[in-house]
């Protein structure tokens, strides 16, 4: 088999040497565990995080070791009654085109729809919008959300399912191609490309017309100059979900350095004060109890087409290193997903 192992940690970036392809045996499944031939594997934004010597939510991928991430496939061989060979699985085998996982450890694919569904909209990043913003957004027919990386599996659920519940919407994405997608086929009410404006200052003048109204809900994804700019903007008791900040992805993990510019914690607390905000962090691994009911609500609306998708797959293992550095530079239009075979 092949896969791609952590070659070095990066500083900053990653870049092609902090990536190695390497063949290995196809591993043999013990008793109660699942041999499988991925077909589509995910990348994520989280596995930056993975590549750093630092403690966080999961343990960092060791160097050696192969790139952690999940993947959809076909059983090759089962020793668990519960799975046979041909069915279809996801699972977490790593950045690799044969994993083995014990049985308890996959989701059975459902048929009708294609199974890169299970990396995006309906698996861990759409769950995560739809977790996100129902329950800590808690949105309300009238408000308005934004959300950036708003073309994205995550930032894209999240717009919809929002607009879906009567909310002005507003996305931010990087370039005119974005947010053409993120109105004609997200159905955001507008969109404003973060990549035009130099400053925070400059973004904020455009979201005020963009949210007349103000925002009640920010589901952060990003971080950085669009957090900035939204801030003052929020409305008395505002939601701001933390799911993400991949515009702090490359500049160090938690205690790392705080990033360039001034120390904004003071204008941070003063509007969580005065406005009575709240701000929660989650990691969606925690909430996988609501899964089941994300799926009876969204596949759905997916397979009758309310709810949209884009895809974005790269083709062979060997370019899943440049498609995820692309991905952590905005270059992926929609779920960035690597075709295996
Ligand atoms: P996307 O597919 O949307 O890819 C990331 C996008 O981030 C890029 O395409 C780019 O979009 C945008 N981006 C990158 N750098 C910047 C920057 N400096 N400023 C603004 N935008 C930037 O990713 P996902 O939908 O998979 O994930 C979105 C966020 O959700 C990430 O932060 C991720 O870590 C987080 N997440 C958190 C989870 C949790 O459990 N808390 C679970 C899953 C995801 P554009 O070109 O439009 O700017």
């Amino acid at each position: 088999m092949k896969c791609i192992t952590l070659a070095a940690r990066p500083e900053g970036a990653p870049k092609d040497s902090d990536f190695a392809l390497e063949s290995r045996d196809v591993p043999t499944p013990g008793e109660g565990e699942v041999l499988v031939r991925v077909h589509y594997m995910s990348l994520d934004p989280y596995m930056r995080g993975r590549m750093d010597d630092a403690k966080s939510y999961a343990d960092p991928v060791p160097i050696g070791g192969i790139m952690e991430g999940g993947g959809a496939g076909e059983v090759l061989a089962s020793n668990d009654p519960a799975f046979k060979p041909g069915d279809k699985v996801f699972g977490m085998f790593g950045w690799a085109t044969h994993g083995v996982q014990p049985a308890k450890m996959l989701r059975k694919l459902p048929d009708g729809l294609p199974i890169t569904t299970s990396l995006g909209v309906l698996g861990m990043p759409g769950f995560t919008g739809w977790y996100g913003l129902t329950e800590i957004g808690k949105p309300k027919k009238g408000e308005t959300l934004v959300v950036a990386a708003a073309t994205g599996p995550v930032g894209s659920m999240v717009g919809q399912i929002a607009k879906a519940r009567g909310l002005r919407t507003v996305a931010i994405a990087g370039g005119a191609d974005k947010c053409k997608l993120a109105t004609e086929t997200f159905g955001f009410d507008a969109a404003l490309d973060h990549r035009a404006y130099d400053d925070a200052r400059a973004l904020r003048a455009a979201l005020t017309e963009a949210a007349p109204d103000g925002i009640d809900i920010y589901f952060e994804n990003v971080g950085g100059k669009v957090f900035e700019a939204v801030l003052p903007l929020m409305n008395r008791f505002g939601r701001i979900p933390v799911c993400g900040m991949i515009a702090g992805y490359n500049t160090g993990a938690l205690g790392g350095t705080p990033g360039e510019g001034p120390d904004r914690f003071p204008v941070f607390w003063r509007n969580l004060l005065v406005k009575h905000l709240t701000a929660t962090g989650f990691i969606i691994s925690n909430h996988w109890n609501q899964y089941p009911a994300f799926l009876n609500e969204v596949a759905p609306l997916v397979a009758s087409g309310k709810i949209a998708y884009v895809e974005d797959i790269a083709e062979g293992i060997e370019n899943a290193p440049r498609a995820f550095m692309g991905l952590l530079e905005g270059k992926n239009v929609g779920k960035q997903i690597v075709k295996l075979i």
